[in-house]
């Protein structure tokens, strides 16, 4: 039997990320942006900073799009440890200056305990990979923390691993976490992942907890971001996070699956208006949208 059946048969696995004994839908604020209101929650911006140019041109357009939060990575989480890594504490300071020079609230990943606390003082929202998902000493740790944690679902991660991770962060007294959908390894390869759509909706029947979508890296194609961005937030998605660069092919790394800025904008609009549009249907059908 695997942990999480353990807990299953101690009874409710999911005693402060499950819908019951916690009514009501959580809305957690990140720099102004409500995820779990009524507006589509979006997060823009390129895989990793690589130069001050580089963030300042992205942040110039996302600040422009009317979005409000700008996400890029200075600590890499990469499968060969030949690519590119991230700048690193030299990344973070030029994510202060993003802040500073466009009032944009900040995403960006810890990817281990000796550099968690650089980041949370960085970030408006901390992000924990794919890859960490069961790194259960980082998950304590951003338990502790006082920035709310965007915690995006491991590669291979039932919904019920995915949902005790969470688990994990509230029960240290960090009550707020808001999940990721980024897609999940199956035998598909047209796409580097599967975008799993159904489990937008299904989350959200089991849990609380906002929940966005990460449609970048749950195709790795330019061409097939904007098909599943649009139907994760028709399925129900909170938000997005959404990658985007200016010059996508000389991008360091993710180059591949990034919007270029005009794609990006045209997002934006659709997904304010599909997000708009649901709110009327979740009231005629009675459906948690
Ligand atoms: C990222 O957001 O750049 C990233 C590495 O994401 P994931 O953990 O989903 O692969
Ligand atoms: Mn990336």
């Amino acid at each position: 039997m695997n942990d999480a059946g353990r807990v299953a048969d101690s009874g409710n696995p999911f005693r402060l990320a499950g819908s019951d004994g916690n009514p009501g839908r959580s809305i957690i604020d990140v720099h102004g942006v409500l995820f779990g209101g009524p507006e589509a929650a979006i997060i823009g911006g390129p895989c990793g900073v690589e130069s001050k140019d580089q963030v300042f041109a992205v942040a110039r357009y996302i600040a422009e799009a009317g979005t409000r939060l700008f996400r890029a990575g200075a600590f890499k989480p990469r499968t060969s440890p030949y690519s590119f890594q991230g700048l690193g504490s030299e990344g973070l300071a030029l994510l202060d200056a993003v802040r500073r020079e466009f009032d944009l609230g900040i995403v960006t990943e810890a990817t281990d305990m000796e550099s968690f606390s650089d980041v949370e003082r960085t970030a408006d929202l901390v992000q924990i990979g794919a890859r960490n998902m069961q790194n259960f000493p980082l998950l304590r740790r951003a338990g502790h923390s006082e920035k709310p944690i965007l915690l995006k679902r491991g590669q291979g991660a039932t919904l019920e691993e995915w949902l005790l991770a969470a688990e994990y962060i509230l029960s240290e007294g960090n009550p707020r976490v808001i999940l990721c959908e980024r897609g999940v390894r199956t035998w598909s390869n047209h796409a580097r992942n599967t975008f799993d759509v159904s489990v937008i909706p299904a989350a959200k029947a089991l849990s609380h907890l906002p929940i966005i979508a990460d449609p970048s890296h749950a195709t790795g194609r330019r061409d097939l971001v904007i098909p599943c961005a649009l139907a994760g937030v028709a399925a129900g998605a909170d938000g997005l996070l959404v990658e985007t660069h200016c010059q996508p092919s000389s991008a360091l790394s993710d180059g591949a699956q990034a919007l270029l800025p005009n794609e990006f904008l045209i997002l934006v609009n659709h997904a304010r208006k599909i997000k708009n549009d649901l709110q009327s249907i979740s009231a005629n059908l009675g459906l948690c949208f």
